[in-house]
């Protein structure tokens, strides 16, 4: 459904310009109908800034975005709320994107006419509302149209979040930590909602997230960023399973524990001793990003950057940006894969 290839964003710094942020660095990714695709990285890797960009809620710097295929260049006018129609985003804290001051009713209400799928009067009406709901596990419909957001629980407004995106009839739901700021009890069974909607309606899902451990359960495909950008990907069993990234196994490290899923598997930073402080990315490390925290790296490392490489004897299309896997034939880097 969507593509991203060679995403760039760099954000400009201080009064005088000049410096910037490099965010996000040549990103490339395909979401496909049916699937989720987890994107897993620390805080302040830059995959929050690659939902936005790929929502075309700002500018990019750099590398094109395709809806089937298709370059998507416009940022307003009709063929921009087409495109907004069909990949919608769903963020972290459902609270801040519903407004206090009115009913479920009414956001849904606006959404559905919005996208035009609000149906032919009154009764129309009720019904979209009620199967919008009825996605979503909301049920009776009634129970719940007629409150307030703070009448609800986290997990009802993240559900009535998640239905305000399908009023839209989309193909695509980019979701930026749908659960991370709920508790640990209910995440479980909104991140099953995401599951069930990708097959019901077929939708392909970006799943974002800082918990790897979750990645394992919920994605098809996960892909791992560092320093803004991607340094592995492949299918989620493959990856979590036999991670190649030094710094992926590093994740994986920190969240050992599968029954710990729905807690607090990463601190929001990783930098205690042994993993370091993620670099800065106004002036990010010069090779590979991760060489100053990589307990593997290597003279080459310092100073060039590694391109994506085969994992060998892993599941199909994993890879990793390692100079570990640039020779796999050699077979000298063979206790590394
Ligand atoms: Fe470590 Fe080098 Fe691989 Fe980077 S390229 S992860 S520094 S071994
Ligand atoms: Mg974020």
């Amino acid at each position: 459904v969507l593509e991203a290839d060679g995403l760039t964003k760099h954000f400009p710094v201080g009064r005088r310009g000049g410096r910037v942020v490099h965010a996000v660095d040549d990103v490339t990714l395909t979401l496909r109908r049916g699937r989720v695709t987890a994107l897993v990285g620390e805080s302040g890797s830059g995959k929050s800034t690659v939902a936005r960009l790929l929502a075309q809620l700002y500018p990019r710097t750099g590398g094109d975005i395709r809806l089937h295929g298709e370059s998507v260049t416009v940022r307003r006018g009709r063929r921009f709320r087409a495109y907004a129609r069909r990949v919608q985003m769903i963020f972290q804290d459902p609270f801040a994107s519903l407004n206090p001051t009115h009913t479920i009713r009414y956001h849904l209400t606006r959404a559905l006419r919005i996208h035009g799928n609000a149906g032919e009067g009154r009764a129309g009406l009720e019904q979209a509302l009620t199967e919008l709901l009825g996605k979503v596990s909301l049920t009776p419909a009634e129970r719940y149209l007629d409150k307030y957001p703070h009448e609800l629980s986290g997990g009802q407004r993240q559900r009535v979040a998640i239905a305000r995106a399908l009023a839209a009839d989309p193909e695509a739901l980019l979701a930026d930590e749908p659960v991370s700021m709920l508790d640990v009890s209910i995440r479980l069974g909104v991140l099953n909602l995401l599951a069930e909607l990708k097959e019901r309606l077929h939708l392909a899902v970006l799943y974002i997230t800082h918990d790897i451990a979750s990645a394992r359960y919920f994605a098809d495909d996960t892909l791992v960023m560092y320093a803004g950008r991607m340094v592995e990907g492949g299918d989620s069993e493959s990856v979590t399973q036999h991670p190649a990234h030094p710094y992926t196994r590093l994740l994986i490290a920190s969240a050992p524990d599968p029954d710990r899923i729905l807690g607090e598997v990463l601190p929001e930073e990783l930098n205690d001793e042994d993993t370091g402080e993620p670099p800065s990315l106004i002036a990010p490390p010069s090779g590979c990003r991760f060489h100053p925290r990589c307990p593997a790296a290597m003279e080459r490392c310092h100073d060039e950057l590694p391109p994506r490489f085969d994992v060998p004897d892993s599941g199909t299309g994993h890879w990793a940006a390692c100079w570990l896997y640039a020779e796999p034939a050699a077979g000298k880097e063979g206790d590394a894969a």
